[in-house]
C-alpha cells in the first residue's frame, strides 16, 4: 500500500522505523529484532539506508522481507549524494522487483573526505527522478530546526518547497523534543504553500549515549526538562529507558490531542522500545 493511501485514512497511524546491518553477519538479528516490531502491526516501518549506500542490499533485503512475510506496509530510504545514477537506478529496480512502493528520497550526509558523485546535488533531484517514473509514492525528509548546513530556517523551507514540488508527497520531520517547535515549523511550512502531511519522527531516547549523537549530528534542542531526566536516570539503564520511552509518549500525546494524528517512532531496532510506546497508547491509538 502507498503511505497517501494510509495516511488518508481517518484512522491515526503509528509507524516505527528499524536500520539495516552494516555486515551481513549481522542480518539475522538485525531482522528479528525488525520482525518483533512488525508483529506489533504498525501502520507502516520504515527501513533506513546505510550512510553511503554500500549496505544499500540490505535495505531492499529488509523492507522486501517485512512486506512479504509480515504484510506491514514498508518505506526504504534511499540518498543519493554519494552514488552514480546508475547505483540507484540499481536499488530502484530491486525495491520495485520486490513491491516496495514506498521510497524516502533523501540526499544523504556529505561524507567527511568531501568526495560526492556528480549525478545528485539535492534530494529534491532524486525526487524528480522518482516521480517521473509514476509507480512510487515518494516521502522527503524536513527539519524543525533547520537543517544544520542552512544559512537559516527561511532558506531551508524554500528548499523544501522545491523538494516538495519535484515530487514528495509526504514529509517526516527530523527527531525534536519539544513540541512547539513543531508547531511553529507547521505553522510557517504552511504559511509558504507546502500542503503535503508532515509527520513528527518522535526519538525515545533510552541510553543516555544517545543525547550526544541527537545534539551533534542532527543539531536538536535539549528542552530543560528534558536535560533534568537524563541528569537523574542517565546512570541507571531501566530507568532511563523507562523515562524515554515515558517521555516520548508524552510527546505523541500531546501531538494527537493537538490534531496530528500521523507519528513516526524511531524505534531503532528495539522492539521492547516500540511496544511500550504502543502500549502506552493502546486507548489511545487503536483500530
Ligand atoms: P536535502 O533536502 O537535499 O537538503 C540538504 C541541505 O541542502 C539543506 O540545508 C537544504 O536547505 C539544502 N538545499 C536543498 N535544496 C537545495 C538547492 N536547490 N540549492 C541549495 N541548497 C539546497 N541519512 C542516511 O544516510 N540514511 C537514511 O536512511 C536517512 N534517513 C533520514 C530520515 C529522516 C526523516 C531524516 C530527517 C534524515 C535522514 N537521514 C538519513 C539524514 C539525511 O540524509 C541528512 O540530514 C542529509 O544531510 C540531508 O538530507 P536531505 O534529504 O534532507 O537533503
Amino acid at each position: 500500500m502507498k503511505i497517501t493511501e494510509i495516511l488518508s485514512q481517518e484512522k491515526p497511524v503509528l509507524s516505527f522505523e528499524v536500520f539495516p546491518p552494516k555486515k551481513e553477519s549481522a542480518y539475522e538479528t538485525v531482522e528479528q529484532a525488525a520482525v518483533e516490531i512488525a508483529r506489533l502491526s504498525p501502520s507502516f516501518m520504515s527501513v533506513t539506508y546505510g550512510a553511503g549506500g554500500g549496505t544499500s542490499q540490505y535495505t531492499a533485503d529488509l523492507a522486501a522481507c517485512l512486506a512479504k512475510k509480515y504484510g506491514v506496509t514498508s518505506m526504504a530510504h534511499l540518498t543519493c549524494v554519494s552514488s552514480t545514477r546508475e547505483h540507484v537506478r540499481g536499488v530502484v529496480e530491486r525495491l520495485r522487483e520486490n513491491g516496495i512502493e514506498n521510497i524516502l528520497a533523501l540526499r544523504g550526509d556529505l561524507p567527511s573526505d568531501g568526495h560526492v558523485e556528480k549525478d545528485y546535488s539535492h534530494a529534491s533531484d532524486l525526487a524528480a527522478e522518482l516521480a517521473a517514473m509514476e509507480d512510487f509514492c515518494i516521502g522527503g525528509a524536513c527539519y524543525p530546526e533547520g537543517h544544520p548546513e542552512s544559512k537559516n530556517k527561511a532558506e531551508d523551507i524554500r528548499y523544501l518547497k522545491e523538494k516538495v514540488d519535484a515530487g514528495c508527497s509526504f514529509l517526516t520531520t527530523q527527531m525534536f523534543f519539544d513540541n512547539n517547535i513543531y508547531y511553529n515549523f507547521l505553522y510557517r511550512v504552511r504559511e509558504k504553500g507546502i500542503t503535503v502531511p508532515i509527520i513528527p519522527g518522535i526519538m525515545p531516547i533510552t541510553r543516555a549515549s544517545q543525547v550526544k549523537t541527537a545534539c551533534t549530528l542532527a543539531g536538536t534542542n535539549m528542552p530543560e526538562r528534558f536535560r533534568n531526566l537524563v541528569d537523574c536516570f542517565g546512570d541507571n539503564p531501566k530507568a532511563m529507558q523507562q523515562a524515554g520511552i515515558a517521555y516520548a509518549t508524552d510527546q505523541i500525546i500531546d501531538l494527537i490531542a493537538n490534531g496530528i494524528h500521523n507519528i513516526h517512532v524511531y524505534s531503532m531496532n528495539k522492539p521492547e522500545v516500540a511496544a511500550g510506546i504502543q502500549k502506552n497508547l493502546s486507548e489511545i491509538i487503536h483500530d
